[in-house]
């Protein structure tokens, strides 16, 4: 177990692209465990290397049971549009509208350094692409059309307690 401390906003390293991952070594597979134990400790859905301090483009998404994991991912394809909540580790207690695509396909590769193409909808897409976003340097915010009022953020909560 290694929780790592989650960098907030504003960071040098979280504005900036990260480098791409030429030999995925125990460093890379140590990683990607540190992202998983720090993303449920912080109970978060998705979690990028820069959110730790990590100048590489690695990042994890929870899919229902599974987890994503994306070493060097590219976005190949994208479809739709809709505005949705969202939040993010780095911003805590900012949530707001973000218009993301409603399908994407992604490439990248696993920890076996095998390359794997995945397709998803909805919130996995936006998911997926918040995180792939952090790793160009580009954070939710800059693409917020608007802040959540204390009032949204009340009923957001009380949703999630019922479910
Ligand atoms: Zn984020």
């Amino acid at each position: 177990m290694a929780i790592k401390e989650v960098v907030k906003n504003p960071a040098k390293i979280l504005s900036k692209k990260t480098k791409e991952i030429e030999v995925i070594d125990e460093n890379i597979i140590q990683l990607l465990d540190d992202l998983y134990d720090t993303m449920v400790e912080n109970d978060g859905v998705g979690i990028a290397a820069p959110q730790i301090n990590v100048d590489l483009r690695v990042a994890i998404v929870e899919l229902g049971e599974d987890i994503l994991e994306m070493i060097n991912p590219i976005v190949l394809e994208t479809r739709g549009e809709e505005e949705d909540v969202e939040g993010c580790l780095s911003f805590p207690d900012l949530f707001g509208m973000v218009k993301r695509p409603t399908y994407v396909k992604i490439e990248a590769s696993d920890r076996e350094g095998r390359i794997y193409e995945l397709e998803a909808e909805d919130f996995e897409a936006r998911c997926i692409l918040h995180e792939i976003d952090h790793l160009d340097g580009v954070l939710f915010d800059s693409k917020m059309t608007r802040v959540l009022t204390e009032e949204e953020l009340e009923e957001l909560y009380a949703d999630v307690e019922e479910e």
